[in-house]
């Protein structure tokens, strides 16, 4: 089982996608901390988000995800960098990352590859991203698209912010996540929509237990459907 989740940054898809994951013995992958990684590297590169700066960097970096019980870990090479890219100062450039069309070919194939055999593992897998639901698995029999207000969502990443030591205001934050969001929505390859067939949910005024519960309730209605 595939269970997608695509939305606007600090819509709720990260925390709900984990925790529906566990509510299901299944395997959660958080493709936005993949683009986190790759944009560490660019930054340890000094790599410029350009096509010249992805032909040099790209070839140098490997990211890939690890399974300690339930949580997911982040890795650029050898190194563990699961926090690292948790900064204000990745969550600035990775949206200009994440346009270049290399960057996106490397990270849909390992979604892919992930996705499969941690599906074939565990039973399920929950994706939370960008284009989950529309390039990295469209066949995905759950799909679900979450939206919530601006003000709620920069709240909610500020609070993330705050309990990582991190210095920001709320109105820093607020325009970081509508910028990542006009860009991610904007560009040409895998811009930010909803899929066809992908369920709208708005998480403004829900609590995480109703969102988990919206997701694990949408998945066991398509296993009782058997379909
Ligand atoms: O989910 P998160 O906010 O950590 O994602 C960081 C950035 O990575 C997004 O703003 C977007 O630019 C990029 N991303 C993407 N496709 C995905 C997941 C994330 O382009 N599937």
């Amino acid at each position: 089982m595939i269970v997608t989740i695509d939305g606007p940054a600090g819509s709720g898809k990260s925390t709900t996608a984990r925790r529906a994951a566990a509510r299901l013995d299944y395997v959660y992958l958080d493709t936005g901390a993949m683009y986190r990684a790759v944009a560490l590297g660019f930054l340890r590169a000094e790599a410029p988000a350009t096509p010249s700066g992805a032909n040099a960097a790209l070839p140098t970096l490997e990211v890939d995800v690890q399974y300690e019980g339930e949580a997911m870990q982040v890795f650029l090479g050898d190194e563990e960098v699961t926090d690292r890219i948790r900064t204000a100062e990745v969550g600035s450039i990775v949206s200009d990352i994440s346009t270049l069309a290399p960057v996106r070919a490397y990270m849909v194939e390992q979604q892919r590859r992930i996705g499969r055999e941690q599906a074939e593992r565990h039973g399920g897998v929950v994706l939370d991203g960008r284009d989950t639901g529309t390039v990295v698995f469209p066949e995905a029999p759950v799909k679900i698209f979450m939206v919530a207000d601006i003000d709620e969502r920069a709240r909610r990443r500020l609070q993330e912010y705050e309990a990582a030591g991190e210095e920001v205001t709320f109105d820093e934050v607020r325009t970081e996540i509508e910028e990542r969001d006009r860009q991610d929505r904007t560009r040409n390859i895998a811009p930010l929509r909803r899929a066809d067939d992908a369920t709208v949910f708005d998480t403004t005024d829900c609590t995480i237990a109703e969102q988990v519960g919206f997701v694990v309730d949408r998945v066991k209605a398509h296993e009782e459907r058997g379909t």
